[in-house]
């Protein structure tokens, strides 16, 4: 049998730190990570046989679960028609369909790959519909590897501690202008200085790469009011938290039309999807329709849209989301309970299937608050729990994701784990 360590020591001769994405490295929290074998349900399993109870759900896509009946038969069938046409297909179609009527604020589409494309795409159209050069993103907010936003970035980046990477050279970092999340005031300042040359305000609504903060009341109200007095375009990076706090994403949850949105993770079942899509009048300047450049060669690929179409199609069951909302509450409630049974300081965010857990006594809101709450804590809560068969996402700074295969027996065994893990933690 191949071993996990065997698995890691062969995937670091050749694999910068044996990964093909940095998180999976285990670094921040130390250890090797697992290799997975196979995924069912709310499970992962290991080579070596061992089973976890997974939140990380592939960061985000595998919200009914891993392995879903429907959506792998709804590949099979799409497999048996071939791989990539380099053609249009009427799935694309379909997609666009059903993600412009779940989604108002999106009025025309375009399907990418990856959430970093869907990102990189969304604010040169912003540019290139403003004609202006600056973009503003948050600290600790994670959009994914492109140039611009790998100044002052969540996710791998914060936890690494490279927020801002070498090789973005200089001239480029400069158009982009950081804000502290959740501090309206700042915003307010920042575009009195600079409004007439921002393109776009980027935010993730909810965010999801520093841990999980929600925004407070009325803040992205008041972005949205900045961007339109300024004539600044307001893109929500849906990637994340797009059909995961609600059916029509954070946008329908909180009320706010925004220009542009991206996305990724669950409109793809699992594949690699990504897509950008808003108001009429600004999509219409992507190529061909217009003369801002984006293209693909697997975008819209007839496997992947089977995939996420099918994705689509669970989660409009009806209360599904109150459903993971109620599992989710199950989890946060239960985890603060046994934190303070084992006098542990602990708080917990939560929107809908979205979760963060902070070993701090404060609710937090910033950034600077997440930073600041016990990653060596965390660190040693994470091993104690993935020796107990529950993965959490290796990082105090990611967002954890229930899926609707998470039953509440699953969650029971999860709060058990979590007893005995807080207090080993503790004490250690
Ligand atoms: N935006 C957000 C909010 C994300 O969370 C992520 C990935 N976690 C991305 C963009 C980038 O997506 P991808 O990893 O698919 O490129």
């Amino acid at each position: 049998m191949t071993s996990n360590h065997e698995l890691f020591d062969r995937a670091r001769q050749l694999m910068p730190g044996g990964v093909n994405s940095p998180v999976r490295a285990f670094k921040s929290v130390g250890g090797e990570p697992f290799f997975t074998a196979r995924a069912d349900g709310p499970y992962l399993w290991d080579v070596e046989g061992r089973r976890y109870i997974d939140y990380v759900g592939s960061w985000g896509p595998m919200i009914v679960g891993h392995n879903h009946v429907h959506v792998r038969s709804a590949v099979a069938r799409a497999i048996e028609n071939g791989l990539s046409f380099g053609t249009p297909c009427p799935a694309e179609v379909t997609m666009a369909e059903t993600i412009t009527r779940l989604l108002p604020a999106v009025e025309m589409v375009r399907m990418v790959n990856s959430g970093t494309e869907a990102t990189m795409a969304a604010i040169r159209l912003a540019r290139g519909f403003t004609g202006r050069s600056k973009i503003v993103k948050f600290e600790g907010c994670y959009h994914g590897h492109g140039d611009a936003f790998l100044v002052k970035a969540g996710s791998g980046a914060l936890t690494f501690g490279v927020p801002t990477s070498p090789g973005v050279p200089a001239g480029l970092a400069d158009l982009t202008l950081t804000l502290p999340y959740n501090d309206l005031a700042a915003a307010q300042a920042l575009f009195a200085e600079h409004g007439r040359d921002i393109a776009g305000l980027i935010i993730e609504p909810v965010a999801g790469n520093m841990n999980c903060i929600p925004p407070r009341p009325g803040y992205l109200q008041g972005l949205r009011e900045l961007c339109t007095q300024h004539g600044a375009l307001l893109i929500f990076d849906e990637v994340m938290t797009g059909f995961r706090v609600a059916l029509g994403g954070a946008q329908a949850l909180y009320g706010i039309t925004p220009d542009l949105s991206t996305f990724g993770k669950i409109i793809g079942g699992g594949m690699p999807v990504g897509a950008y899509g808003g108001r009429r009048e600004v999509m219409q300047q992507i190529a061909p329709a217009g003369p801002v450049y984006q293209a693909g060669t697997l975008s819209g690929n007839p496997v992947a849209m089977a995939a996420g179409l099918a994705m689509l199609e669970l989660i409009q069951t009806p209360g599904f989301y109150a459903e993971i909302e109620r599992k989710t509450r199950l989890l946060t409630d239960g985890l603060r309970a046994m934190a303070v049974e084992a006098g542990v300081a602990m708080t917990t965010n939560q929107v809908c299937g979205m979760f963060g857990i902070f070993f701090t006594d404060q609710t937090v809101e910033t950034f600077a608050q997440a930073t600041a709450c016990d990653t060596a804590l965390f660190n040693r809560f994470f091993h104690g729990m993935l020796k107990r068969g529950v993965y959490l996402a290796p990082s105090a700074f990611e967002a954890g994701f229930l899926s609707s295969a998470h039953d509440d027996d699953v969650i029971a065994e999860t709060l058990r784990a979590a007893r005995e893990a807080l207090r080993e933690a503790r004490q250690a």
